[in-house]
């Protein structure tokens, strides 16, 4: 069993619920968020939605630990750990005055999108090689 805190860089939306349990859909392990009186399930889509609304809840800025439990455990956190500390903290959009913090709804190797009051909006990630240099 892993366990890792992270802090979130984004707010939390159905969208990025998806984007969650896409990523921790290959994967055989548990992918738990261990909390008072429960733990929630991230690859179960009202699970993570629920966990939005419960402190200290799932939004821009909140620290959660992130528990991975199973056969491919080191292999999970590491692509969801890749997930959470991706791009740059996220306090609010492009537009003049908008204080929302933006929602991740897409995630791939080259691109995080992002959506607030303007529409979506693409950011480019840096090469694997570019990160370590
Ligand atoms: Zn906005």
């Amino acid at each position: 069993m892993l366990e890792q805190e992270f802090e979130l860089k984004w707010d939390v939306g159905v969208r990025t619920a998806c984007v969650i349990m896409d990523v921790g859909k290959p994967f055989a392990s548990k992918i738990q968020v261990p909390h008072e009186y429960h733990t929630f399930d991230f690859k179960d889509m009202m699970s993570i939605l629920l966990l939005r609304g419960i402190p200290p809840e799932l939004k821009l800025g909140a620290r959660f630990r992130l528990r991975v439990d199973g056969p491919d455990e080191e292999e999970a956190m590491r692509a969801m750990a890749e997930l959470f500390t991706a791009g740059a903290r996220m306090d609010h959009c492009p537009k003049p005055g908008c204080k929302s913090p933006p929602i991740l709804i897409g995630y791939t190797p080259s691109t995080l999108t992002y959506i607030c009051c303007g529409g979506p909006w693409d950011v480019a990630r840096p090469k694997k090689e570019e990160e370590h240099a």
